[in-house]
C-alpha cells in the first residue's frame, strides 16, 4: 500500500476498538470524533463531487464520490457492522438495493422470490423477466415442496423476505437458506422491516442483507434510501463496483442524515415495539377485530419460528376488520395520531388500507389469494406515547363497533 494521502487522513477508519462493544454503543458512536481536519464530533458532511489528487500517478482514496464518499462510507461500514456483514454499499433507495444484488446474475439465472413479497420487488423481478434478463419464480416458502420444486430448477439468487409484508408471515431462515445454498443459490434477505436490532440474517445463513433505509435505519420519514451488506469481502467488492458502474450510489447528504437516524435505532426500534405488542393486545380483544396479524401473539402462526430467529417482535402488525372495507375506511379517517400513507419504520405512527393503497395494483384475485382482504388495516408504530397511541385506536374501533351495529 502507498503511503496514506490526505483525503484518508480526514476521516479514520471505523475504529476497531468498537469491537466488543454492544450494538448499541456501535450505533450511536460510528465515525464519532474520527474527523482529523477539524476534530468535529459528529463525522463532517463531505458534499464534494471531486478530490485532489497530491500525485497525479496515486489514486487518492477517495477521488469521485459516485464511486466512494467519505460521509456515505461511515454509514456503509455502520450498517455492515450491525448486520455482521463484511462491508455494505449505501444505495439511492430499497429499489436500487433489491436492483443491486440482481447485477450479481448472469442472463438466464433464476431467482425464487416470496410470492408475497414487496410490490416494488415484485414489479422489478417481474420487469426484468419480462424483458429476458432473469426468470423469477415466486413461491409460498412455508409450503416446503413449493420450495423444494424451485430449488430443483438451480436458481442462482433465493430472496427472502421475513416477517411478510402485510401479514407478518415467518420464513424459516436457517431451513430456507441451508437448502438454497445447497442448492447453489446465493441468499439474500430483505431485513427492512425489522433491522438488524430484531434481526440478523447473516447469522443464520445469508450471504447477503438488503434494506430500505428510507424504513426503520433512518427512521424519520425524510430520506429514500438504501443499502446491501455482504458477508464476504469479493461481494462487497462485486457490489461496490456495480454500484459505481451503474451510478446507484447513495447521495452525501442522504447518507449523513442516515447515519444521524442510526445513532437512535436501537431505542427507536424498542420503543415502537413497545406500542405494537400493546396494541396487538388491545386489538385482539377488540369486538370490531375479526383477526390480527402479530408475530408476538401466541395466536400467530409464526409466532416461535419468530421467537427463535428474531431478538423481537418488530413494531409493524395488520388487523381485519369484521365489518370489512367500510369498517376499515371508517376505522382510518377517525384515527388522529396514526397518519394514512404508505411506508413504515418512521418515528410517527402510521395507518395504511393495504387493498386500497400499498396493494391496490394487485389484481383484485390475488389480493384475496394472498390473504389481504378489504377490511385490513396495516398499523406502523412509532415513538408516541402508548397510552395515547392505545386511546386512539380503542377510540376509532368503538365507532367501528356502533357502525356496524346500525
Ligand atoms: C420500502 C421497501 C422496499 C423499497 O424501498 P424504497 O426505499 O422505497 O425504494 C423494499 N423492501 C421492503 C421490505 C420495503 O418495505
Amino acid at each position: 500500500m502507498s503511503q496514506p494521502t490526505k483525503s484518508e487522513e480526514t476521516t479514520a477508519p471505523i475504529e476497531t476498538a468498537s469491537r466488543g462493544l454492544a450494538p448499541q454503543t456501535r450505533a450511536t458512536s460510528a465515525g464519532i470524533g474520527a474527523d482529523r481536519a477539524h476534530r468535529a464530533v459528529i463525522p463532517p458532511l463531505y458534499l464534494s463531487a471531486n478530490y485532489v489528487y497530491d500525485d497525479p500517478g496515486v489514486k487518492p482514496a477517495y477521488d469521485y464520490s459516485r464511486t466512494k464518499n467519505p460521509t456515505r462510507a461511515i454509514l456503509a461500514d455502520a450498517i455492515a457492522d450491525l448486520e455482521g456483514g463484511a462491508g455494505a454499499v449505501v444505495v439511492s433507495s430499497g429499489m436500487a438495493a433489491v436492483d443491486l444484488v440482481l447485477q450479481l446474475l448472469k442472463a438466464d439465472d433464476l431467482i425464487v422470490a416470496p410470492h408475497d413479497c414487496y410490490g416494488g420487488t415484485r414489479r422489478l423481478l417481474n420487469a426484468r423477466a419480462a424483458r429476458g434478463d432473469i426468470y423469477a419464480a415466486f413461491i409460498d416458502f412455508t409450503d416446503a415442496e413449493a420450495l423444494d420444486t424451485a430449488l430443483a430448477r438451480g436458481p442462482k439468487l433465493v430472496l427472502i423476505e421475513t416477517p411478510s409484508n402485510p401479514l407478518l408471515r415467518i420464513t424459516d431462515l436457517v431451513a430456507v437458506s441451508r437448502k438454497a445454498k445447497a442448492a447453489g443459490a446465493l441468499v439474500a434477505v430483505d431485513n427492512t422491516f425489522l433491522s438488524p436490532v430484531l434481526q440478523r440474517p447473516i447469522e443464520y445463513g445469508a450471504d447477503l442483507v438488503i434494506h430500505s433505509t428510507t424504513k426503520y435505519l433512518n427512521g424519520h420519514s425524510d430520506v429514500v434510501g438504501g443499502a446491501v451488506v455482504a458477508n464476504d469481502a469479493a461481494l462487497v467488492e462485486r457490489l461496490a463496483w456495480w454500484a459505481n458502474c451503474t451510478g446507484v450510489t447513495g447521495a452525501p447528504f442522504d447518507a449523513w442524515l442516515s447515519l444521524r437516524g442510526l445513532r437512535t435505532l436501537h431505542l427507536r426500534v424498542r420503543e415502537q415495539e413497545q406500542n405494537a405488542r400493546l396494541a396487538a393486545d388491545l386489538l385482539e380483544k377488540h369486538p370490531a377485530v375479526a383477526r390480527v396479524h402479530y408475530p408476538g401473539l401466541a395466536s400467530h402462526p409464526g409466532h416461535a419460528l419468530a421467537a427463535r430467529q428474531q431478538d423481537g417482535f418488530g413494531a409493524i402488525l395488520s388487523f381485519e376488520l369484521a365489518g370489512g372495507h367500510a369498517a376499515a375506511q371508517t376505522t382510518l379517517t377517525r384515527l388522529k395520531l396514526f397518519s394514512a400513507a404508505a411506508s413504515v419504520g418512521g418515528v410517527e405512527s402510521l395507518a395504511c388500507l393495504p387493498w386500497a393503497m400499498t396493494h391496490a395494483g394487485i389484481p383484485e384475485k390475488e389480493r384475496l389469494e394472498a390473504g389481504i382482504a378489504p377490511g385490513l388495516i396495516r398499523l406502523s408504530f412509532g415513538i408516541e406515547d402508548a397510552g395515547d397511541l392505545l386511546a386512539d385506536l380503542a377510540g376509532a374501533l368503538d365507532a367501528a363497533v356502533i357502525s356496524k351495529a346500525a
